[in-house]
């Protein structure tokens, strides 16, 4: 198990990746569903102040302060700087608490914001860090989204930066490889790339091409399976993703923070879909509205 996930639109909205111990939002029921699990969590990234993605903070905060656990362990949470309605909620739930047992850090972040996440150093991920730890280190980056004009909304990525040969180098054998590091040093015909482990879009329109390109694990909201049914322009349809999914190619698609009102028929309006991703080796997951889901 790596990824934990309740998501139903207008309800509740939160995820947990297990292997950097990130809780991607905390809407409503997250304590009671994940119970100690909820000390695992090290941070906590809010995608935007609505209710759907916040509403279990209070219950979340509190829980582990009293349930069985280590109740001293500190807890980072981050969310953009400009929402004032999750600064206000996060006073209210620090006041209203009986002395929390341990520290919350609270860091307001915006569009480009950075993590290192392994190894473990402060600043921004570095190439020195990279080569000393098996040629890989691994960042958070947070990004804009589109979902309404009163709130600045992020998703996140969660960035590998890894080491390859050149273009021209890879196909050389090991000898010729051998003979060029002696000439022109490793440096010279190594360079380094980001791949996008994981992606989570957050609410909001689907997401340019560009930020679903080199991922594995894509979440992307799909609020809507027919455009026409949706009210705004605030939120995800299916059809709205064919395109760019299909041109980014990411590994596995999770849907996610699907409308409730496609609980009874969701697996036939999906068929389709899940057919003509398969033919293009894009594997699709669903998380159903309502279900909590193990991946
Ligand atoms: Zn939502
Ligand atoms: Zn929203």
């Amino acid at each position: 198990m790596e990824i934990i996930v309740f998501s139903k639109a207008m309800y509740s909205t939160w995820l947990y990746y297990a292997p950097d111990r990130i809780m991607f939002d905390c809407g409503e029921g997250v304590s009671t569903f994940l119970t100690n699990k909820i000390y695992a969590v090290q941070r906590i990234f809010l995608s935007h102040g609505h209710a759907d993605h916040i509403s279990g903070l209070w219950g979340f905060l509190n829980t582990r302060n009293s349930a069985m656990g280590e109740r001293e362990k500190p807890l980072e949470i981050y969310y953009h700087s400009s929402s004032s309605r999750i600064r206000k909620y996060l006073e209210f739930i620090v006041e209203s608490s009986n002395r929390l047992r341990y520290d919350i850090l609270v860091r307001e972040i915006d569009e480009g914001f950075t993590l290192p996440l392994f190894p473990k150093e402060e600043g921004a991920p570095t190439r020195s860090a990279l080569d000393r730890k098996a040629k890989k280190s691994r960042y958070l980056e947070a990004f804009s989204t589109k979902h309404m004009e009163t709130e600045c909304t992020l998703g996140f990525h969660i960035k590998e930066t890894r080491k390859r040969l050149k273009e021209p180098y890879r196909s050389m054998s090991q000898s010729d490889i051998r003979k060029a590091i002696q000439s022109k040093g490793s440096e010279e015909i190594s360079e380094y790339y980001d791949q996008n482990l994981f992606t989570y879009s957050g609410d909001g329109l689907v997401m340019p091409r560009s930020r679903m390109e080199n991922t594995d694990t894509l979440f992307h909201e799909c609020t809507f399976l027919d455009i026409d049914e949706r009210k705004g322009e605030n939120h995800t349809s299916l059809e709205e993703l064919v395109e760019p999914v299909l041109a980014a190619k990411p590994k596995e698609l999770y849907l996610y923070h699907i409308s409730s009102r496609y609980t009874d028929s969701l697996r036939e309006r999906i068929e389709k879909f899940e057919r003509k991703m398969a033919e293009n080796n894009v594997k699709v997951n669903v998380v159903p509205p309502g279900k909590i889901c193990y991946f």
